[in-house]
């Protein structure tokens, strides 16, 4: 028999949470329900999910507290997580996905739309997990591990950066517009402004260190990671 994704609903409103685990159940996947984030976790402990579609308000710890704490853990790291807010929550959103949250969902939503956003963190998931690792010179990334490495140094670097850089390196030496950018990383989220890529290659230049000058800015072009940047790299 194929396998059913397991999917964690965390959500206190028990309408809501029993709507979205029949609609799951008769589309092939496999629903666990959690009111709260000690319930969650207690299920994650379990059994990993392949997807978490986390509520945003919810007692005791909040959505977004749980999205980071679940994007930290080794554990629960490449879990996709899609945030389920109310409607008109635009900076929340923002800050679900800065958190670590893979994409977001306005309640209310449609049994299609919800099943389309599940397909796709998913998808965009699935290539990055079996991506094994990839290096530009002394830069190593490792997807399996989640970690990058520049002349044998272990880097710290924050989800979304984490994911930039890994798709930037598999795609390297080519140049990426931000909309391209913002496609592939992010999806297709209308909110989102091009200046959100230029905050997120800011902050993984930084993290990179002396690596930094490997990614490049290509005036009116985009974005490029580069074994032979302009600038020599600083050893
Ligand atoms: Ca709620």
């Amino acid at each position: 028999m194929k396998h059913q994704p397991r999917v964690l609903i965390v959500e206190d409103e028990p309408a809501i949470a029993e709507l979205i685990a029949v609609n799951l159940r008769h589309n092939g996947f496999e629903p666990v329900l959690a009111g709260e984030g000690v319930a969650a976790q207690r299920e994650i402990d379990t059994v990993l999910p392949d997807v978490i579609l986390l509520d945003w308000m919810l007692p005791g710890q909040s959505g977004l507290a749980l999205a980071r704490r679940w994007r930290t853990d080794a554990r629960t790291r490449g879990v996709p997580i899609l945030m389920l807010t109310a409607r008109g929550d635009e900076p929340d959103k923002v800050a679900g996905l800065d958190a670590g949250a893979d994409d977001y969902i306005t309640k209310p939503f449609s049994t299609q739309e919800l099943l389309a956003r599940i397909r796709s963190v998913l998808r965009r998931r699935a290539p990055e997990q079996a991506g094994g690792s990839v290096a530009m010179g002394a830069l190593v990334l490792d997807s399996a591990a989640h970690r990058v490495s520049w002349q044998g140094h272990i880097l710290k670097i924050g989800p979304i950066e984490f994911r930039l850089l890994n798709y930037l390196m598999k795609h390297g030496e080519r140049v990426h517009s931000r909309a391209q950018l913002l496609d592939k990383i992010w999806g297709d989220h209308v909110f989102i402004e091009e200046r959100t890529v230029d905050v997120h290659v800011k902050r993984l230049r930084e993290a990179l260190g002396a690596a930094g000058v490997m990614l490049e800015t290509v005036r009116g072009a985009g974005y490029r990671m580069t074994a032979r940047p302009q600038t020599p790299i600083r050893t």
